[in-house]
């Protein structure tokens, strides 16, 4: 097969490992960056053009979309789906996750358990935003962060009317939630491909920090998780309509919750915390799965 991936750039350890699993099996694996797609998107041919060529001939894509290009980016995935290349996560999806609040609406619709969340507009219900989720402690968001950037821990109630009050001034989108303190600075990131996780880690903050983020220092060991935390993680993926996506739950007092679902998940450190080939399977994945016009969405909306 001829599998593309929509990275900006080939160096990248998740990019070049798929590139990789994808040789050994046999394929050709171009990569293209996506900021330097240009389409026509006349209705008669649909085309993705790059660096003066047109691209043909591409059984399936692999999208790697950033968080600070998801406009554009989930547009070139649904100009491959327009003309009719399978996307192993298509644009829709995409974008559905992008949207943290988006996500937890969808998520809640179908009683998976989520971190009691509360989001308004107007400056005079911060009292009652702050009591609706329960009270300081709380986790303030914003909507698009991403990498444990814009998540702030307020620990008194003064300090989250003074962070509302600074993302109400910057007009910056956010949501406020009940801290899960009894997860101790850890969280669960479960890989899924398909209906299945393939490999999951736990990530543990770096000492008086409460974000598991590796980028904000965490460490990622190989964990062993419970067939509620498996059905969770297997669950929201199906709600947001991805197949591949790493799944981030917190272990609460009552359960898994959970914090995000993201559509293109880092493969470094949970193939080296499992030493798991998760770039071989998701393309035994695409393998299995792709054809022409098996978009559902076809990229509608
Ligand atoms: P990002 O998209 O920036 O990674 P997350 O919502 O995943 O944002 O939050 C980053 C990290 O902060 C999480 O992985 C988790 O460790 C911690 N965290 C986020 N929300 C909460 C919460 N409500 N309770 C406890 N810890 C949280
Ligand atoms: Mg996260």
């Amino acid at each position: 097969m001829k599998i593309a991936i929509l990275s900006t750039n080939p160096n990248l350890y998740s990019t070049r490992r798929l590139v990789e699993a994808g040789i050994e099996r046999g394929h050709e694996m171009p990569v293209y960056n996506h900021k330097r797609c240009y389409m026509n998107i006349q209705s008669s041919s649909p085309s993705i053009h790059y660096n003066g060529e047109a691209i043909e001939g591409i059984d399936a894509i692999i999208p790697r979309i950033g968080a600070s290009i998801s406009f554009y980016g989930t547009a070139v995935v649904r100009q491959f789906e327009v003309m009719n290349v399978y996307s192993v996560n298509e644009s829709v999806a995409i974008t559905r996750s992008r949207d943290k609040l988006r996500a937890s609406q969808l998520l809640a619709r179908k009683g998976i358990g989520l971190p009691k969340t509360g989001f308004a507009n107007a400056p005079g219900d911060t009292d009652d935003l702050l009591d609706l989720v329960g009270g300081a402690p709380v986790v303030i968001k914003l909507l698009e962060g991403t990498q444990g950037v814009g998540v702030v821990l307020a620990e008194t109630r003064k300090a989250a009317e003074s962070v509302i009050e600074a993302f109400r001034g910057l007009k910056a989108n956010f949501m406020v939630q009940e801290f899960i303190k009894e997860a101790g600075g850890a969280d669960l990131r479960c890989l899924v491909v398909g209906d299945k996780v393939v490999a999951a880690m736990m990530r543990q903050g770096k000492e008086g920090e409460f974000r598991s983020n590796l980028h904000r220092g965490g460490s990622a060991k190989v964990v062993k998780i419970t067939p509620e935390e498996r059905k969770t993680a297997v669950r929201s993926a199906r709600v947001m309509g991805l197949n591949v996506a790493g799944v981030d739950l917190l272990r609460s007092a009552r359960g898994p919750v959970v914090m995000e679902v993201n559509s293109s998940p880092g493969l470094e450190g949970i193939e080296n915390a499992t030493q798991k080939n998760v770039a071989g399977m998701i393309i035994e994945f695409i393998e299995k799965n792709a054809r022409v016009g098996r978009t559902r969405t076809r990229g509608k909306g």
